[in-house]
C-alpha cells in the first residue's frame, strides 16, 4: 500500500523522455516546447468503470484503453502524437493494479512516442482521464465540417467486434480472444490520421457507432450521407457469430476507434494507395449527398431503421 506521492514517484520513474518536453513530472505544471509555425491541437476523453470497460477488465487494459480513446481522437485531426497528462482516482491505493495499469498505459504510449507529462492522483471511484496534445501543419487538421456532396465514405479496420465482445461479457458469456483484445484493448489508427491529411476531406474517429459518428460530420458539414450496411467490413471472427441484421447493429454500436473520413472520389486510388502503403483495411462504405441525416440501406437498396449508437444519457 501506498501513498498519493509514492504512487506518482511510480509512475515518473517510469516514462520516457522526448527532446520538447523541458519539464516533466515533478512541479506544478510541466514546461513543453511545441515546434514553431505548427498548430497544436488538444483532446481529452475520460474512462469511467461500468460506463466505459466492464468491471472485469484487466488493469493493463485500462491503462491501455484510456490512452488508446484519446489518441484515436488525435488520428481523427491528423495530428502527430506529442504529449498527454493522466488524472487517475482510484478507490484504493493499490501498487499492483497500479503498476499493471501504468505498464499498459506506457505501452501504447511507446508506441505512438507520446510523453506522460503529468496528471493527478486522487481517491474516488475507479476513473481515468486523459489529456493529448498533437502537432498538425497549419490549416491542415482534419475536420467534421469539410464533407461535400458527391464524396465517398470511407472506413478502416473492420467495426463489431468490439461491441460483439462487450455483449458477450455482460451476458457473462467467454468470447474469442481476438474479439475480446478488440474491446480492452483498440488500436488507435494515428498514421493513417496523419496520412489523410492531403487525401481526405472530413473525418471523425468512431466511438459511438459510425452511423452516430458519420451524423456528426453530416451536421457539421451541412450534408447528408447515405450508407448501405452490407459494405460495413466485418472481421472473419464477428462473420462467423453474427449475421445480417444482427450484425449490422453490432456494427454500428461503437467502441471501434476506427476512423471515418470522406474523400473526393477521384482520390479513389490515392486511398487505395494508402491502404496498401499502411496494411490498413479501408472500405468504400457510401456516399455523401445533398440534404441532411444518415441514411441507411439494405443489399437492395432499401432504406432500413437502425438504432443510431450510444449516447450517455440518451
Ligand atoms: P499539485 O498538488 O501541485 O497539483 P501533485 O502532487 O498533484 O501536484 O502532482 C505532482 C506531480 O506529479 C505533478 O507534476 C503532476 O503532474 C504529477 N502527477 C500526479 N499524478 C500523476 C499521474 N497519475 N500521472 C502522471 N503524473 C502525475
Ligand atoms: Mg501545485
Amino acid at each position: 500500500m501506498s501513498g498519493e506521492f509514492d504512487l506518482i514517484s511510480r509512475i515518473a520513474a517510469r516514462v520516457s523522455p522526448r527532446p520538447d518536453v523541458v519539464l516533466g513530472i515533478g512541479d506544478d505544471g510541466a514546461i513543453l516546447r511545441p515546434p514553431a509555425g505548427s498548430e497544436l491541437v488538444i483532446v481529452t476523453d475520460t474512462l469511467n468503470s461500468s460506463v466505459h470497460f466492464p468491471e472485469s477488465t484487466a488493469a493493463r487494459d485500462v491503462g491501455w484503453k484510456a490512452l488508446a480513446v484519446n489518441l484515436s481522437d488525435l488520428a481523427a485531426m491528423g495530428a502527430a502524437p506529442a504529449w498527454c497528462t493522466l488524472a487517475l482516482s482510484l478507490p484504493a491505493p493499490d501498487d499492483v493494479w497500479l503498476d499493471a495499469c501504468i505498464d499498459g498505459f506506457l505501452a501504447l504510449a511507446a508506441r505512438h512516442g507520446i510523453a506522460l507529462v503529468g496528471g493527478d492522483t486522487t481517491r474516488g471511484p475507479l476513473s481515468l482521464t486523459v489529456t493529448a496534445c498533437g502537432f498538425v501543419a497549419p490549416g491542415t487538421a482534419l475536420r467534421r465540417d469539410a464533407a461535400k456532396a458527391g464524396d465517398d465514405i470511407w472506413v478502416s479496420g473492420t467495426l463489431g467486434d468490439a461491441a460483439f465482445a462487450l455483449r458477450e461479457v455482460l451476458q457473462h458469456r467467454s468470447c474469442a480472444d481476438e474479439l475480446r483484445s478488440r474491446l480492452d484493448r483498440p488500436t488507435p489508427r494515428c498514421m493513417l490520421g496523419q496520412s489523410l491529411v492531403g487525401i481526405a476531406r472530413a473525418c471523425i474517429d468512431i466511438s459511438d457507432g459510425v452511423l452516430q459518428d458519420l451524423g456528426h460530420i453530416c451536421v457539421a458539414s451541412g450534408v447528408g450521407a447515405e450508407v448501405r450496411l452490407d459494405a460495413l467490413p466485418a472481421s472473419a471472427a464477428l462473420a462467423a457469430q453474427a449475421e445480417g441484421m444482427e450484425r449490422w447493429r453490432l456494427q454500428s454500436a461503437g467502441d471501434d476507434y476506427e476512423l471515418c473520413f470522406t474523400a473526393d472520389p477521384a482520390r479513389r486510388d490515392a486511398v487505395s494507395a494508402l491502404s496498401e502503403s499502411l496494411g490498413v483495411r479501408l472500405t468504400h462504405v457510401g456516399r455523401i449527398v445533398a440534404g441532411v441525416g444518415v441514411r441507411v440501406l439494405d443489399a437492395d437498396g432499401l432504406e432500413v431503421q437502425l438504432r443510431r449508437g450510444y449516447e450517455h444519457f440518451g
